[in-house]
C-alpha cells in the first residue's frame, strides 16, 4: 500500500488525478458518486494498489480510469472484459476492475460479459446503468426500460430490456449486486464484499444521466433522478434475481441477490488441466503428438552456449508443413539445452492445413521481454507465397534461408545472404515428404550456429512422437551435412 502523503489533502487525492480535475461528467450525473465510492472502497481494502488495474471500453463512465492514480487502460468499445481476461490470465496476482457503462458492456462487449461470467474469471465489473448511450447522445440501449424516451425511441422504448441480474446470475457469475448512485455506502460494501470473492463479481449502479436520458423522461436535473431512485428503490436481503426486472413505474429491487461459491477460471483449469494437456503438431497424414517437456528437467544445461546478439528468427509457409514444430525445436534447443532464453509466438491463418503460418523466436543470453520483432535476423521460408509476404522484412545483413524445392527467391535486395537446400527432395529420397522441416532444422543449425548441434539432436529428439527417433536424426544429418558444405563454400 503506498504511504500517504503528509501535506494537507483530500482524503480521497492519494488516488484521484487531480490534476485532470474538471472532469468531463456532467453536472448530476452520477459516474461520480460511484467513483468515489470506488476510492473509499479500495483505501479501506487495504490492498497493495500497484498490483490494481482498472479496465474500460468506451462511453462517459469508461473515463473512470483515466481519473485514478492505478494502472488503467481506456480499450476499444465493448473489449474491456476481453482486455481484463487477458491482464488477469497473464498475471493472476492483478486485482483487475472494470468500469463500463450498459451500452458498451452488454451490447457491443455483450459476448465478452457473458463468457467471462461463464467461465468465473476472477474480474469485479462495476457497471454504471443510466439506460442509455449517455456519450453519443442518448441514443437507447439494451436496458433502457419499456417506454422509456430517448433519442431513437422518441414514442418511447417497444424492446424489452436486458435484466442485467437475472443475466449474471444465469451467467454463472459468483456475486453479484444492484445498488441506484443513491446508495454510495452500499456501492462501497459490495465493492469490499467482491474483493473477498475469488471469481466473476458483478455490480450494477444505476446512476442518473439527466443530460441524455433524464430530461427525455420528465427528470431534468439529477436531483430528480435520484429522488427518482429513492422513491422507487427496494432494497430486499437475498432478493430472486428475476425480480430484478426494470420497468417504468414499478420498484427497482436492490440488494445482493447472487452470493455463491464456484471455482473461478485459474483455480478450476490448474485443478483439471495442468498435468494432462497435449500439444499436436498438424503435419503431412495427420496430427501428432508433442512430447511435453518433463516437468522436473534432468536436462539441466552442463555447458551454456555463448551468444554474440540477440537472434531473431521468422519462420513462415504454409500450414502443414511443420514450422510450428521446427520453431518449438529451435526453441527447446536454445533454453533447455544450449541455456539460453527464448521466446516463441505462432500465428496462423483461419485455415489449420494451407493457410499462411508462420511463427517467431527471439534467443538471446538474457530475459526476452518483447514477443514482437520488426527485423529478422534470420527468416526460413517454405512457401512461395510466404516468401510474397515476407520478402519486405528482408535487410542488409539478414540470413534468408529457403526451401529451394518450393521457393524461388528472386530480387532480393543487395547485402542478404541466401542459402537455399532442396529440402524437399532430400526428405523425398529419405521416405517421407514431412521431415522437410527436420531437414532444414539440420541446415539451420550448420549456417547459423545460434542453436549447438548437441542442442539440436536433443530438443529434436524430446520433440518427436516415440519410434522415429532414427529416422528424423538422419533427416537432420542430411541438412546439417548439407549446410556445413554451403558454408564452406560461401
Ligand atoms: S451524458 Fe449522461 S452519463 Fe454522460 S456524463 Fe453526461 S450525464 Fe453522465
Amino acid at each position: 500500500m503506498r504511504p500517504l502523503e503528509k501535506k494537507q489533502m483530500h482524503p480521497l487525492e492519494v488516488l484521484i488525478r487531480t490534476e485532470r480535475m474538471p472532469h468531463i461528467f456532467c453536472p448530476g450525473c452520477g459516474i461520480g458518486t460511484v467513483l468515489t465510492s470506488f476510492v473509499e472502497a479500495l483505501l479501506e481494502s487495504e490492498l497493495d494498489l500497484d498490483k490494481v488495474a482498472v479496465c474500460s471500453g468506451i462511453g462517459c463512465s469508461s473515463r473512470v480510469p483515466g481519473y485514478l492514480k492505478l494502472d488503467g487502460f481506456h480499450t476499444t468499445h465493448g473489449r474491456s472484459i476481453a482486455f481484463a481476461t487477458g491482464l488477469k490470465l497473464a498475471n493472476p496476482d492483478l486485482t483487475v476492475f472494470i468500469f463500463a457503462g450498459d451500452g458498451d458492456l452488454v451490447a457491443i462487449g455483450g459476448n465478452h460479459l457473458i463468457h467471462a461470467a461463464r467461465r468465473n474469471i476472477d474480474m469485479k465489473v462495476i457497471c454504471i446503468n443510466n439506460f442509455n448511450y449517455g456519450m453519443t447522445g442518448g441514443q437507447v440501449g439494451p436496458t433502457t426500460p419499456l417506454k422509456a424516451k430517448s433519442t431513437t425511441s422518441v414514442y418511447g422504448n417497444f424492446e424489452e430490456p436486458f435484466n442485467l441480474v437475472h443475466l449474471m446470475w444465469a451467467c454463472g457469475a459468483v456475486y453479484v449486486a444492484r445498488w441506484t448512485s443513491a446508495h454510495p455506502h452500499y456501492i462501497k460494501r459490495s465493492i469490499l464484499e467482491a474483493l473477498e470473492k475469488p471469481g466473476f463479481c458483478f455490480i450494477e449502479v444505476i446512476t442518473p444521466c439527466p443530460t441524455n436520458w433524464g430530461r427525455r423522461n420528465k427528470m431534468r436535473t439529477g436531483i430528480d433522478m435520484t429522488k427518482f431512485f429513492l422513491e422507487r428503490t427496494v432494497i430486499k436481503l437475498h432478493p430472486d434475481p428475476s425480480e430484478a426486472q426494470i420497468e417504468m413505474g414499478n420498484p427497482i429491487v436492490c440488494g445482493v441477490f447472487v452470493d455463491r461459491e464456484r471455482p473461478d477460471f485459474i483455480s478450476a483449469m490448474k485443478e483439471q488441466v495442468a498435468d494432462k494437456v497435449k500439444i499436436y503438431e498438424f503435419r503431412g497424414d495427420g496430427r501428432v503428438e508433442i512430447p511435453q517437456v518433463p516437468k522436473k528437467s534432468v536436462l539441466t544445461p552442463s555447458t551454456k552456449k555463448k551468444l554474440k546478439d540477440i537472434y531473431k528468427i521468422k519462420i513462415a509457409g504454409l500450414g502443414g508443413q511443420g514450422m510450428g514444430l521446427l520453431g518449438l525445436i529451435i526453441g527447446r534447443a536454445a533454453t533447455i539445452f544450449d541455456g539460453n532464453e527464448a521466446l516463441y509466438t505462432q500465428e496462423y491463418g483461419p485455415e489449420a492445413r494451407g493457410g499462411a503460418s508462420s511463427s517467431a523466436i527471439i534467443i538471446s543470453e538474457k530475459k526476452v521481454d518483447v514477443p514482437y520483432f520488426a527485423k529478422p535476423d534470420v527468416l526460413i521460408i517454405m512457401a512461395q507465397a510466404a516468401f510474397r509476404k515476407y520478402k519486405k522484412l528482408l535487410h542488409p545483413g539478414c540470413i534468408l534461408i529457403i526451401n529451394s524445392d518450393l521457393v524461388k527467391a528472386k530480387d532480393i535486395p543487395e547485402g542478404i545472404k541466401v542459402y537455399g537446400i532442396p529440402a524437399s527432395r532430400m526428405a523425398e529420397k529419405l521416405g517421407r515428404s514431412i521431415v522437410a522441416n527436420i531437414v532444414i532444422l539440420g541446415f539451420f543449425t550448420a549456417i547459423t550456429d545460434i542453436i549447438s548441434l548437441e542442442a539440436a539432436k536433443e530438443a529434436l529428439k524430446m520433440s518427436i512422437p516415440k519410434g522415429t527417433e532414427e529416422f528424423n536424426l538422419k533427416a537432420f544429418e542430411k541438412g546439417y551435412e548439407y549446410g556445413k558444405g554451403k558454408k564452406t563454400n560461401t
